[in-house]
């Protein structure tokens, strides 16, 4: 067959497929028109102009697992309190939450002691960023809402047995929203994807069950909302007020645009010598970055892609015409790991402990086509070597000695690394340093006292600690200011 041939008869089954989508699309388009009408009616939507709800129950730390394999740490939610306004459209939250992990196991600040308030307010805009509206959106009523505004489609599925009509429509961030709606007209499961800057193309679910008839709507008084695979939140609804007089206001000092506010800017990278050829870099999340003969490493990455890509141009500055090499990752954590993609887009290797290995292999492969970053386009393979208690990287001038700390509580493969020269240890989440007169927490945390207790297994000769969360004031952090923090200041050393 010659190419031509082939060509044109390509050409004719391209034009058939064009034909029956187009078709399917417009049948789809009518039966969306008929689901979204039928679910709206069964789910009291245009009744439904305002709703409150309290619940109790659970939320997560999203990315703050103590270990890559187990779900986000928990917190009690001792009350949640909802307000919806669909039309405005606005929402609020006020709760009130607990430490739920005892002993404190994970990231995500804990422990928390006492209770902590808490409150969020979205008030919908042109400028507000469409995962902040996801929170209405993707309630039942406001899926409904949207998909009727949104030329949605609608298509069979048979999950689990249980057939569902799924509308579709495009979300502002042009990832799909798909709502799955049971036989019973009743919305059971709404799901989109989101842009994470370390879990990429992040799937957001929201599970729906128990139904319950408020004020003529049909209310879900089970809420499950999953994030990366696992629950952020898990809430059990008390009591629903439909057509609440709902009064959301925009928070002070915030011009009455709370999504339109500014996000943080990025603040320059500062750089201090701490020895020969040995830097540490702040201005946010700190890094230490090392001249070695042929290469660069750095130890931590900076909590997000802006951040690496200023500590990659610092880093040049103060080092040219080396290839960075390593990439030191201390733990898994999504604060600890968002910038980790500038990096393999560099070209450097990532060492972690051999807990995160897996793990960040898979994640840092993760797609981010909804908001494409530097790695997106480099199309680089992740490049990941790990460790187990003890590496040490030398040129027979340099060394950085990286440790695996045991027993702690925040994170199974944790390191932390010491420079023996310069006498100095990089470390995270540890010991996180408050204002320089600030009390000490009593009883001292347990991450902390780990800490300490690792140190001194390890017989470090530490006399200035660089914690990755740098205190505010800029001061250097000493081993006294460590021990004067888990109450061992008579201790020797
Ligand atoms: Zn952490």
């Amino acid at each position: 067959m010659s190419a031509l041939l082939e060509g044109n008869m390509l050409k004719k089954c391209l034009a058939g497929l064009a034909i029956a989508a187009v078709l399917v699309w417009t049948a789809s388009a009518q039966d969306a028109r008929t689901v979204i009408a039928n679910a709206s009616k069964a789910m009291g939507v245009d009744t439904l102009k305002t709703v409150q709800f309290s619940a109790t129950g659970w939320d997560f730390a999203l990315g703050q697992a103590p270990n890559p394999s187990s779900p986000w740490p928990k917190f009690i939610e001792k009350s949640y309190t909802r307000a919806i306004n669909f039309e405005a459209p606005a929402s609020k939250v006020d709760r009130v939450r607990m430490q739920g992990e005892n002993p404190p196991r994970g990231g995500g600040q804990q422990p928390v002691v006492g209770e902590q308030t808490q409150t969020q307010t979205i008030i919908v805009n042109a400028g507000t960023p469409w995962a902040q509206q996801l929170e209405i959106w993707m309630t039942p009523h406001g899926f409904l809402r949207a998909a009727a505004m949104k030329n949605a489609t609608s298509e069979t599925k048979t999950i689990g047995g249980k057939k569902y009509n799924v509308v579709t429509f495009m979300g502002d961030n042009r990832a799909k929203v798909n709502g799955y709606i049971n036989d019973q007209n009743m919305v059971e499961r709404v799901e989109t994807w989101i842009d994470n800057a370390f879990l990429g193309d992040m799937l957001f679910e929201a599970v729906y069950s128990n139904y319950k008839d408020a004020g003529g709507a049909q209310f879900p008084m089970h809420i499950v909302q999953k994030q990366g695979g696992y629950p952020i939140f898990d809430l059990n609804v008390t009591d629903v007020k439909a057509n609440a007089a709902v009064n959301i206001q925009a928070p002070q000092g915030r011009g009455g645009a709370p999504g339109a506010a500014a996000a943080p800017a990025n603040p320059p990278a500062v750089s201090e010598k701490l020895g020969d050829g040995v830097y540490l870099i702040t201005g946010g999340y700190a890094v230490i970055a090392v001249d070695f003969k042929d290469f660069i490493a750095l130890i931590e990455c900076g909590q997000n892609e802006p951040r690496a890509l200023s500590v990659i141009a610092e880093t040049r500055r103060l080092i040219p015409n080396k290839p960075i090499k390593y990439l030191i990752n201390t733990h898994s954590h999504i604060d600890h790991s968002s910038g980790l993609r500038a990096f393999v887009a560099e070209g450097a290797t990532i060492l972690t402990h051999q807990v995160n290995k897996a793990y960040l292999e898979k994640t840092l492969a993760v797609p981010h086509t909804v908001n494409p970053d530097k790695a997106q386009t480099a199309g680089k393979k992740p490049m990941v070597e790990s460790m187990g208690e003890k590496k040490v990287l030398t040129d027979g001038t340099h060394t950085i000695e990286l440790y695996h700390l045991q027993n702690f509580g925040h994170h199974d493969g944790m390191i932390v690394a010491y420079l023996p020269k310069e006498k100095v240890l990089l470390e995270a989440d540890g010991y996180n340093p408050q204002a320089a007169n600030a009390t000490a927490p009593s009883p001292p945390s347990l991450y902390t006292l780990s800490l300490v207790d690792n140190i001194e297994r390890l017989k470090l000769d530490v006399q200035r600690i660089v914690p990755v969360h740098y205190p505010a004031d800029n001061r250097v952090v000493t081993m006294t200011e460590l021990k004067r923090w888990v109450g061992r200041t008579t201790s020797t050393q």
